[in-house]
């Protein structure tokens, strides 16, 4: 087996970095209210994103660093045509990180075997009704059923345990938690709830509507039996048996009980940005050096100081907090 190297993603708090978030696009197919508005948004341009060498290029420098698991998001991943190719020279990187990805499972149905076969191990499909014409609402797009072939094929590909993503909005989607859990459970898929997060590019995200992890915990509990589980780790999501087990239900309870101080990630935008926190207000600018010549330890060098100067928090609940500029499709969720 290859040796880790050092761990150099360190910080001022003790977090050390070994999950990397990577914005391959930020177009999406979808809608999602709570991401972004029915026009859409002004895309990249095609010359600032990454190219695919530029792009395995950093994973590779920041797999250097210490970085063991690599996720592919967005946008919506899947609408980057070389996916599958970024995926095996991912893959083959030594050490070999693990590769997951977040997706809205629009066209898995066909591309989770591919993607599979190039490498990647894991998928989190977002999903948050299974009611067809809800999903229609929340998402602007008719596509609920190509999100559940999409479910089906990750788990005939081997990409387990496939991971369900769903946010719950007040008054759209909050009476139904306890049956999505119910389908998912169904279905083998492991649910995870995430509270609706002020990353909207619309700016429209307001605390008091906000359905928190206790209110989500209130509803499931009136249908399950619900049992903590105590291996969190630097997990986000809050665990919970259901019934009993096995199986179980997560909860990430991002603004009601953030899990900042036990932070590892760190996140690279589809145009090369690097950003030590999904709230923060600055980036650090990697394709610019990168294009001008910069060598792997110039860059090394970036990205370990954008690392040291992470805050201690998110800081959603302190009077001055700001929104990013960038919402969380241009981030990389
Ligand atoms: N398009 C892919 C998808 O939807 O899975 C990947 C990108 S999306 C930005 C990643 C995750 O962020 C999704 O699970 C989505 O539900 C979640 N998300 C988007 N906006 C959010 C918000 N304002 N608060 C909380 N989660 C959000
Ligand atoms: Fe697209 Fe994902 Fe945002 Fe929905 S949450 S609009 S699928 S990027």
């Amino acid at each position: 087996m290859t040796d880790l190297p050092e761990p150099r993603l360190l910080d001022r708090f003790g977090r050390v970095g070994r999950d990397l978030r990577v914005s391959v696009t930020d177009r999406c197919n979808l809608r999602c209210t709570y991401c972004m508005p029915a026009e859409g948004l002004d895309w990249l341009p095609k010359p600032e994103m990454l190219t695919d060498d530029e792009l395995v290029r950093l994973v590779r420098v920041m797999v250097g660093l210490g970085v063991t698991n690599v996720r592919l998001t967005g946008g919506e991943p899947l609408l980057r045509r070389s996916l599958a190719e970024v995926v095996g020279r991912i893959a083959a990187l030594t050490p070999r990180p693990r590769i997951a990805m977040t997706t809205n499972g629009v066209g898995l149905d066909r591309l989770a075997a591919p993607l599979a076969a190039a490498g990647l191990d894991r998928v989190n499909i977002s999903l948050d009704t299974v009611d067809p014409q809800q999903f229609r609402e929340l998402t602007r797009r008719d596509r609920f059923e190509d999100v559940e072939a999409g479910l089906k094929a990750a788990a005939d590909a081997g990409l387990t345990p496939v991971k369900v993503n769903a946010v719950a909005m007040r008054d759209v989607n909050d009476t139904g938690v306890a049956e999505l859990l119910q389908w998912c459970l169904d279905r083998g898929y492991e649910l995870r709830f995430i509270e609706q997060m002020p990353l909207d590019a619309q700016h429209a995200w307001d605390r008091s509507r906000m359905v928190s992890q206790a209110e989500i915990l209130e509803r499931l509990g009136e249908r399950f039996r619900l049992t903590p589980v105590q291996d969190r780790g630097s997990a986000p999501a809050e665990r919970f048996l259901v019934d009993g087990g096995p199986q179980t239900v997560g909860v990430i309870a991002s603004v009601s009980a953030p899990f900042c101080a036990a932070c590892d990630r760190v996140r690279l935008t589809a145009d090369g940005q690097l950003r030590n926190c999904l709230f923060a207000r600055s980036e650090v600018d990697l394709r610019g050096p990168m294009r001008d010549g910069a060598s792997d330890d110039e860059l090394a060098d970036l990205v370990v100081g954008e690392m040291w100067a992470k805050k201690v928090g998110h800081g959603i609940d302190n009077p001055d907090f700001e929104q990013p500029d960038r919402p969380m499709s241009a981030i990389g969720g």
